[in-house]
């Protein structure tokens, strides 16, 4: 179980010496029992406290990294069973499959597709993750070769889907180095997977037919030396999958089974399920995930409902504050002023390319708080605007001296005039609206 503050302050020196950078060492048992600082802070610790911290205060889902280089990605770390309660740290990695009974041309258009693909959302990059690789011929040539035809075309993460060593480690001979996921280590053959995760530094994944033969697969494997494991929790039933995954969080995040301390993997096939069903519940426990290739739609709303998993409720999504162009604005160009809430800027962006008006955007830093919440806490104010109308060197880039602010902040209008001797208009509160208002308002 995760130590509170007080159990923790039981185990501190208490010399209040503030050399943690906290004024009290009650303080930094409250900040390590929520996780914002470390027991190495503490040079006080003797040993049997910074063990016992240690323990206490590690992520009880264990950080696993699949591949190496820019597409590489990390899962696990996790430490609540519902987002509200913090967040989730690591998104699952989405790996679509192909099988070596595939011809190669095949395989590398998959690839390619996968590669390739992007969505951008709320100005960040959305993407599909790796390919997983299935033996389906059983046979050790034709798994190389179908690990060989997606390596031809992109350096992506990968699982490898062999249960027999022999072919496995055909295939790691191919992408060994590039630290593919091997799967899966069962109580028959687990030491020679194990063996073939230490050879070649991969995690490994370990399948079971039940969570107590899980936990004690996963104990043999880590005493065999393969401590990167990733628990296969497939099953044909989704409901089975899921109230799997969601045991395996609780025995893990309240460590009362630390040999399942570990990500989860689910592979999609065998429930035979549509697709949306499974993006209804997988993303939240699994940590990868492996489907056949999907439809647009199907790939859209995997992309876009994780996002939305993993995004730190704490912590709205922001723009870099600047001046934006939408189109190619020039001297006489309208500025509008908003903040810095992905969201905000990204609704009025889209409307402002569809009135066709060229346009400045100023956008303020408001710490992520959209219009209405940052005027009411005081922070979008008329010195804030006076700051970024200079840092930004917004008078040299028009010849007019008019600013739009949004609707919500028209309390402020009178500052701003005041405090930057700019004309202030005050714009729509619904962006929506800005195309009529530019028309009717703007000369
Ligand atoms: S460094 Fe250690 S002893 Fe000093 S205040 Fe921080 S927690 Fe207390």
């Amino acid at each position: 179980m995760a130590l509170k503050a007080l159990d923790i302050y039981k185990l501190l020196p208490k010399k209040n010496c503030k050399e943690c950078g906290e004024p009290t060492c009650l303080t930094f048992a409250m900040k390590l029992a929520s996780g914002k600082v470390k027991p190495e802070d503490c040079p006080y610790l003797d040993e049997k406290a910074r063990e016992i911290l240690g323990a206490s205060t590690r992520p009880p889902v264990q950080r696993v990294k699949v591949g190496v280089g820019e597409r590489s990605f990390a899962i696990g770390e996790e430490i609540v069973q519902f987002r509200h309660e913090k967040t989730f740290f690591h998104e699952p990695g989405i790996m679509t499959a192909v099988s070596d009974r595939m011809d190669a041309d095949t395989i590398q258009a998959i690839v390619a597709d996968v590669r390739d693909h992007l969505l951008v959302r709320i100005g960040l990059d959305l993407r599909l993750n790796g390919i997983a690789i299935r033996s389906e011929s059983g046979a050790p040539a034709a798994f190389a070769a179908a690990v060989e035809a997606v390596e031809a075309v992109a350096d992506l993460p990968e699982v490898l889907l062999a249960e027999d060593p022999a072919v496995q480690e055909a295939g790691l001979a191919v992408c060994g180095n590039y630290r593919p996921l091997i799967h899966a280590a069962t109580r028959d053959q687990y030491r020679e997977m194990c063996a073939l995760a230490v050879k070649y530094g991969c995690p490994l994944a370990i399948r079971a037919p039940t969570l107590d033969a899980l936990a004690d697969l996963s104990g043999l494997c880590t005493a065999a030396g393969a401590g990167h494991l990733v628990l296969d929790l497939t099953s044909p039933s989704l409901h089975e999958t899921l109230n799997s995954a969601v045991a395996v969080r609780q025995h893990a995040i309240t460590r009362t089974t630390p040999a399942l301390g570990y990500p989860v993997f689910i592979d999609t096939r065998p429930s035979g399920l549509p697709d949306a069903a499974l993006i209804c519940g997988v993303l939240k426990f699994g940590s990868i995930l492996v489907t056949d290739a999907i439809s647009d739609e199907s790939r859209k709303a995997f992309l876009v409902l994780r996002q939305n998993i993993y995004t730190d409720p704490q912590k709205p999504i922001q723009i870099t504050p600047g001046i934006y162009r939408v189109g190619s604005p020039g001297p006489d160009a309208p500025v509008l002023l908003t903040v810095n809430f992905s969201l905000t800027y990204f609704t009025l962006q889209g409307y402002l390319e569809a009135s066709g008006v060229d346009s400045f955007m100023l956008i303020v830093d408001t710490e992520g708080l959209s219009v209405l919440t940052s005027v009411a806490a005081g922070k979008l104010s008329e010195t804030l605007v006076r700051d970024a109308l200079k840092e930004f060197g917004v008078p040299d880039l028009v010849d007019h001296r008019k600013l739009i602010i949004p609707g919500y902040a028209a309390p402020l209008s009178g500052k701003i005039e005041d405090e930057t001797g700019w004309k202030v208009l005050v714009g729509p509160r619904d962006a929506a609206d800005i195309a009529e208002f530019l028309e009717k308002e703007w000369p």
